[in-house]
């Protein structure tokens, strides 16, 4: 790291869990971010800025005025582009020593898979329950790390699964019925300050993952309420069901 990176993340050198051994990390580490809405907008806006040396961003979608209540990365002047291109000009600005590379259409299942292979997390950030089953497939076959958040209304809620550890779910295990299809927040409404602070949440526990310290949230749920301001954890353990993780797990114990 050169003077300049050094000032830059010397915030992040002087937390005593981190340092400049955890910074370098930072610096070396892949992140995938599948969705550039309301929840991967704070997740890619925290990440660049805090320095993670790649950003993977995917996004179908083209940046529309009512997204601008609370996709905080586009701005007025980026409507009808690209939602990953939107991104990128502002997290290029912000942090222009990381490298940022765009999917401007919906992965298809093999590509995503492929795409899983090349980097140390994803950050689910989706709003649709067939992504998230895709990602999180693909995460389990190829035991990446995945962090998952959804908001609605005024409430959120936010996981991590370590596909790679026997004991850890999946989102299958929370979600055992995939053909249930959730609402969306366009259909229910969301509080704009809402996917901002489960969107933090999401950047936070990716650095503490690819840092491996701390105490994630996997084999937990936490759940946020805002309107009265309440958070709530639940245990979150392995469905020995499971359609997508517990036969992948045999398949590892019996090699
Ligand atoms: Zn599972």
């Amino acid at each position: 790291m050169n003077d300049s990176s050094l000032y830059r993340y010397s915030h992040h050198i002087s937390l005593p869990q981190v340092t400049r051994i955890g910074q370098q990390k930072l610096t070396q580490s892949r992140v995938l971010i599948v969705g550039l809405g309301g929840l991967g907008s704070p997740v890619a806006l925290y990440l660049a800025a805090a320095g993670i040396g790649q950003l993977v961003l995917v996004d179908g979608d083209q940046v529309d005025l009512s997204n601008l209540q609370r996709q905080i990365v586009h701005n007025t002047a980026q409507i009808g582009q690209d939602k990953v291109i939107s991104a990128q000009t502002q997290l290029q600005a912000l942090n222009p020593e990381i490298q940022i590379i765009t999917y401007s259409y919906r992965l298809e299942p093999e590509a995503l898979q492929q795409l899983i292979t090349s980097v140390d997390i994803v950050v689910d950030c989706s709003d649709n329950f067939t992504t998230r089953f895709a990602i999180n497939a693909a995460c389990v076959r190829h035991g990446t790390p995945l962090v998952s958040a959804a908001v609605q209304r005024w409430s959120g809620q936010v996981t991590v699964f370590l596909p790679a550890y026997s004991q850890s779910p999946c989102y299958a295990c929370l979600y055992p019925n995939q053909a249930e299809e959730g609402e969306t927040c366009s259909e229910t409404g969301i509080l704009a300050p809402v996917a901002g602070i489960v969107g933090s949440i999401q950047a936070v526990e990716v650095i503490k993952v690819l840092l491996n310290i701390g105490e994630s949230l996997c084999g937990k749920l936490l759940l946020l309420d805002t309107y009265t301001l309440q958070w709530r954890t639940l245990k979150l353990p392995k469905d020995p069901a499971c359609l997508v993780c517990s036969s992948v797990n045999f398949i590892r114990e019996i090699r």
